[in-house]
């Protein structure tokens, strides 16, 4: 395992769109632990292979119930909609205001090619929409209303 250096939205890489994973071999498990790894380091809730600088369709979650991986993943559903703080391991110091749908399901295969579903809200469907958006070169920045004042950051706690 390895921590990778994370790459700001000034990188090309993080506005490209990525290309689909078809390999399901020893070199993607050595991203995904490595992504997981400064994942972690960094204290992220969500990072993707392109803020690595990996063009690939390649993400992994931690909201808090351990590391999801996710190979290829594609919005299934989204519901409801919500609005509320956002940051980025990519855009470090700034926090945007955002909203996102309330409920979202992905579908995505893991690390050895098996599909499967995944649904969450809050945090969760926020976290999807925010890490397939980079896989397709789109930072929040572009998607969000405004950049938050420290004084509503202060508030927000
Ligand atoms: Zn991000």
């Amino acid at each position: 395992m390895g921590k990778r250096k994370i790459l700001t939205d000034k990188d090309p890489a993080l506005h490209k769109v990525c290309r689909p994973v078809e390999k399901f071999d020893g070199r993607l498990h050595k991203l995904l632990d490595d992504m997981a790894e400064t994942l972690e380091e960094a204290n992220g809730v969500g990072l993707a292979a392109p803020q690595v600088g990996i063009l690939r369709r390649v993400v992994v979650v931690d909201t808090g119930e351990g590391i999801l991986e996710l190979v290829n993943p594609t919005m299934l559903e989204t519901a409801g909609e919500q609005t509320g703080m956002e940051g980025c391991l990519s855009v470090p110091g700034k926090y945007g205001l955002v909203t996102r749908p309330y409920i979202a399901k992905v579908r995505a295969q893991d690390r050895y090619g098996d599909w499967f579903e995944a649904e969450g809200e809050e945090l969760i469907a926020r976290c999807f929409c925010h890490e397939l958006d980079h896989l397709d070169g789109i930072v929040y920045t572009q998607v969000m209303e405004r950049f938050l004042t420290d004084e509503e950051l202060e508030e927000m706690g």
